[in-house]
């Protein structure tokens, strides 16, 4: 472990108290894209001038990953994104994120690996519902987002019940996010099919719409939805901006 905290601090002041953002990304590069551009903008838009965000980015090869995924070696794609967190650390960041909801699986492992904070995209989207007054969502991601605990009881644990898709539905989005939208494909009907997948859990009673996917804000709006829907990506990158300028 590097523990370079005084050091790095100093060092990424100088010239400015901007803190720097730590990326890591390429999970898919298209989601990852957004956040750099998100933030840029968030920080031009605060400050003003030629102002822009100070960010370190470590982009992985997301064919390797998502392999890793499907032969579910969690351990060794921690390895992989803690390695990656320690290179942003080594180079000034002051904080890290990692740029996919699945990927969160892995956070401790991440956080144990340095000495800045990892800032948990499901915190701060649960933060997001609770402003907008909101008890009960459902939640939209890959497969492992939705089937597996780690997500729902992040979520839960900010007194949020959270509301999954049928099976059938689960299968349609995990397949659009990686045969489509992480290869830059956004169709219409794809995007046709996702608003019958919201109006059914409108139906059973969710009051908004995480987009746990940091992929599916390339495909839906809030004018897919009829209740508010919860852009992951974009919290994610306002919370961290908000932080390097606070
Ligand atoms: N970007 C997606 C997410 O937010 C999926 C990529 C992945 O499987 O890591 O979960």
């Amino acid at each position: 472990m590097f523990r370079l905290g005084g050091k790095r601090t100093e060092r990424s002041r100088k010239g400015g108290s901007m803190r720097t953002i730590g990326l890591i990304g390429g999970m898919s590069w298209e989601s990852t894209a957004v956040y750099y551009r998100e933030a840029n903008e968030m920080v031009r838009d605060r400050l003003g001038g030629l102002n822009s965000a100070k960010i370190q980015l470590a982009s992985l090869n997301f064919q390797e990953i998502s392999e890793l995924q499907n032969a579910a070696k969690w351990e060794e794609a921690g390895e992989v994104l803690a390695a990656s967190a320690q290179d942003l650390e080594r180079a000034g960041a002051d904080m890290v994120l990692i740029c996919t909801n699945t990927m969160h699986l892995l956070i401790d492992q991440v956080q144990a690996a340095v000495d800045v904070p990892v800032l948990h995209i499901g915190d701060v989207t649960a933060e997001a519902v609770l402003d907008r007054g909101l008890r009960t969502v459902a939640l939209l991601g890959t497969a492992f987002t939705m089937e597996k605990d780690f997500y729902r009881d992040r979520i839960a644990a900010h007194g949020i019940e959270v509301i999954v898709p049928g099976e059938a539905d689960r299968a349609e989005i995990h397949r659009a996010i990686f045969t489509e939208l992480a290869v830059g494909v956004v169709s219409d009907e794809t995007r046709a099919g996702f608003r019958e997948i919201i109006g059914r859990l409108i139906a059973e009673g969710a009051e908004g719409v995480i987009l746990g996917c940091t992929e599916i804000e390339l495909l839906i709006g809030q004018c897919d939805s009829p209740v508010p829907v919860f852009p992951t990506a974009r919290l994610h990158i306002e919370a961290a901006v908000e932080r390097a300028l606070a």
